[in-house]
């Protein structure tokens, strides 16, 4: 090390020093102490790397030091998990959050989670209740079931299920349904982790009901289904519908389970969505138990729900994994105000937004669209923005091989490469996520929200501005571009 270096070194200041300059005096009455000490600690540890590293241009002044700590601390003000503007068009995105939920579930949260609630409390004898009333009426009214219950998430509900019925015995499932959900959800893993042997019959692409037959024995437990909900097998191809497995284990007096995942609760076929399988139908068609997500086509809370037999659900409430799984008061307040939007059919798909996200017509798409483009086309005079159609995803967890057409707001940024530009979309106030398509941006208008529309114009705001910023080397008031008021 020579000398110089080491009079840089000694000539940093410390973090005590940095606490006395007046900026970071004034932070202390706004910032928790920890936050701002160690963003002081952060900038100085930078120069110091810095100057080992053999950069004699470093400034160690204070002002400038604390200046990089400014940039620290605003990181670390901002909250880690926040909103985002979900510009993917993907409805049910895993990695989004799934399901924004509705009005009335987000006011039952405001209103009620602040304080006390009536969650495990018989308000009329003033006993001790159980939490999963507040949605087992309200779900056996919406699907027909006899019974109904709640639990963290579906793997959980699906875990949950087999332990309760199968351990210690086997399963028959189809090859053609042994999927792998994402994450860590394989069914042959959970099958194994319930403690229950997995019997697979037939082939990846057919599977006949007397194939099920063949596979039943003394240790069978159940016949289970599980929709293929994120992938589709076609061509030559054949699975037994649930009607045919129905009568074939209750011949052998055993229930059949079926795992719907994305849990459409009614059939959606009539509002212009692809052909799901739905809860009714599958009760109706004489399931046992059907067990789905809260936060996917249902467009809940993160949940797993189970419906059926009155006397299966009982063994289920009585296992004591149940409590591993139990769902929070948070979780009850979203789904019950969420359920409370189907009792009337006709408005569930006004009132969910992911089915008024999924339902959304090209014609109302292409209107939003257009509105779009405009506002970034006023607020941005030397950039271009078109408005095209697309076919999307508008999948997730649910709905996933079908493409679905879409509207976008195209977006070639001059002078950038769009990777870069999503990037630092990303990095906005409010990130934007957005798709790539030859070289271009796409807002996809089917996830964005008319709420969004000033976040968005905001986050190509400092896109650009920023960009300016490198390219002419001087300051831009953010002022001078009038973005328009919304
Ligand atoms: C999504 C899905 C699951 C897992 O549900 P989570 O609520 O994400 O735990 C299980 N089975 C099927 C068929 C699914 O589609």
């Amino acid at each position: 090390m020579n000398a110089a270096t080491k009079k840089m070194l000694r000539a940093l200041p410390s973090v005590a020093s940095l606490l006395e300059h007046e900026e970071v005096v004034d932070w202390l009455s706004g910032s928790p102490r920890a936050y701002v000490v160690s963003s002081l600690q952060a900038a100085i540890d930078d120069a110091r790397e810095a100057i080992l590293a053999g950069d004699d241009e470093i400034s160690i002044d204070s002002d400038d030091l604390v200046a990089e700590a400014e940039a620290y601390l605003l990181e670390r003000s901002t909250p880690n998990l926040r909103g985002v503007i979900n510009a993917t068009g993907i409805v049910l995105h895993t990695g989004l959050g799934r399901a924004p939920l509705c009005e009335a579930a987000v006011e039952a949260l405001a209103e009620s989670i602040g304080g006390y609630c009536n969650l495990e409390y018989d308000l009329e004898t003033g006993q001790r209740g159980k939490r999963q009333v507040h949605v087992a009426e309200h779900l056996a009214e919406i699907t027909g079931a006899e019974a109904a219950t709640v639990v963290n998430n579906n793997a959980a509900a699906t875990l949950l299920i087999l332990q309760t019925l199968a351990h210690g015995k086997e399963v028959v499932v189809s090859r053609g349904q042994l999927v792998e959900i994402g994450g860590s959800f394989r069914l042959p893993d959970i099958i194994r982790a319930a403690g229950v042997t997995l019997k697979e019959v037939g082939t990846t692409n057919r599977t006949r009901v007397s194939d099920y037959q063949e596979a039943i024995c003394s240790d069978t437990a159940a016949l289970v289904r599980v929709h293929t909900s994120n992938f589709r097998i076609e061509g030559f191809c054949e699975s037994a519908s649930i009607e045919e497995m129905v009568e074939l284990a209750h011949r052998f007096e055993l229930p059949v389970v079926d795992d719907l995942g994305s849990g459409a609760l009614f059939d959606l076929k009539p509002l212009g969505l692809p052909d799901e399988p739905h809860v009714q139908a599958s009760l109706d068609a004489g399931a046992d138990l059907v067990c789905f997500s809260g936060d996917k086509l249902l467009g809940g809370p993160q949940c797993g729900i189970i419906v059926g037999r009155q006397d299966l659900i009982d063994l289920i409430e009585a296992n004591p994994l149940m409590r591993t799984y139990r769902v929070g008061k948070l979780t009850l307040l979203a789904l019950e105000a969420t359920l409370r939007c189907y009792a009337d059919r006709d408005q569930a798909p006004d009132l969910i937004p992911a089915l008024t996200m999924l339902t959304a017509t090209t014609g109302a798409l292409a209107h939003r669209a257009e509105t779009l483009a405009e506002l970034l086309s006023q607020a941005f005079p030397g950039e271009h923005f078109f408005v095209g159609s697309d076919v999307a995803f508008a999948g997730g967890g649910a709905l996933p091989a079908r493409e679905l057409t879409t509207v976008i707001v195209q977006w070639r940024p001059a002078g950038a490469r769009a990777s870069e530009i999503a990037a630092a979309l990303r990095e906005a106030d409010i990130p934007v996520i957005a798709r790539i398509r030859d070289e271009a941006i796409c807002f996809d208008l089917r996830t964005i929200r008319d709420d969004d529309l000033e976040g968005l114009v905001d986050a190509v705001a400092s896109v650009i501005l920023d960009d300016d910023d490198e390219d002419e080397e001087e300051d831009e008031d953010p002022n001078d571009v009038s973005l328009p008021v919304l």
